[in-house]
């Protein structure tokens, strides 16, 4: 049995140093905290991952579920992943129209069906057939931030990296994708070791540019990197993160191991973020 717990949530890699994120901030160190209590308490990571992530995605605070952006057409289109690292399963979906959680259905992708990825139509029709909450007018569902909130906000992704009490690690993502997307775009967030990555070593969240992100298959690329060349956490984040700003990319990453090390990077002027290394630190974002 691990002793320690290890939390790390992310609210998006495009947090301006000019702008104010007081509302942000507070969400995610209440959050935070709350998770972290969870995971003392006994919880599965699994389980707080998903919960934290279905928390950021309701309040409208981050560019995911309720704060979605509109795609180029003026819809909402929302991809998520989670995956749990002891058995390696993972669950995702793509270009949801119509889940109040995106982060929930893609958590019963992995449960309830042998698939790993759902898109589109199919995927909000599983919705309703197992009764999950669905958005019933999107008009009124989606939060439209204030044009001042725009600025610098380009990207809002929400993820959750955790290690419990059994050493079992879990990562959830799950994303709006990015301002005026072609229709039917599908980001690194849904895509299983692109944005989102778990097994027994480290569990792994991204956010960013998702096209640099698939195109270096960025969260795998941190656990290649732990499981074969057995690099400190933080020295693997940073090679992935310079690696896609060496393609022109941009973003930040999270990540925990089942070492007991805790990192969150990026390479933008910010990134809205928890870190809580239990009895040591709290650390939020800096801008
Ligand atoms: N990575 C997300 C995407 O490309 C966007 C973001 O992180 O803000 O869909």
């Amino acid at each position: 049995m691990s002793r320690t717990t290890r939390l790390v949530l992310h609210g998006g890699a495009g947090a301006a140093a000019t702008r104010d994120d007081k509302r942000t901030c507070a969400h995610l160190s209440a959050l935070g905290s709350r998770c972290e209590a969870m995971l003392t308490g006994g919880a599965a990571a699994l389980d707080v991952v998903a919960c934290a992530v279905a928390e950021m995605e309701a309040s409208g605070l981050y560019i995911a579920g309720r704060g979605s952006r509109p795609n180029c057409e003026g819809d909402f289109e929302m991809d998520a992943a989670i995956m749990d690292g002891t058995t390696r399963r993972a669950g995702a979906v793509a270009c949801v129209r119509r889940a109040f959680s995106p982060i929930g259905l893609a958590l019963r992708v992995m449960q309830d069906t042998p698939h790993v990825l759902l898109a589109g139509d199919g995927a909000d029709r599983f919705a309703c057939k197992l009764g999950l909450r669905t958005i019933g007018r999107p008009a009124e569902y989606f939060v439209a931030l204030p044009a001042a909130d725009e600025e610098g906000s380009m990207h809002g992704t929400v993820g959750a990296v955790a290690i419990d009490l059994s050493g079992a690690l879990a990562a959830a993502t799950s994303t709006g994708g990015t301002s005026g997307k072609l229709v039917g775009r599908i980001g690194d967030s849904a895509l299983i070791g692109a944005g989102t990555w778990a097994d027994e070593a480290v569990a792994v969240s991204c956010t960013g540019v998702g096209e640099y992100f698939i195109r270096a298959a960025a969260a795998h690329e941190v656990a290649a990197r732990i499981r074969l060349a057995r690099m400190p956490l933080g020295q693997a984040v940073d090679e992935v993160l310079a690696a896609i700003a060496a393609d022109g990319g941009a973003g930040g990453i999270i990540a925990v191991s089942a070492r007991g090390e805790a990192v969150a990077r990026w390479n933008t002027p910010g990134m809205k973020h928890y870190l809580a290394e239990t009895g040591e630190r709290r650390h939020l974002p800096d801008n």
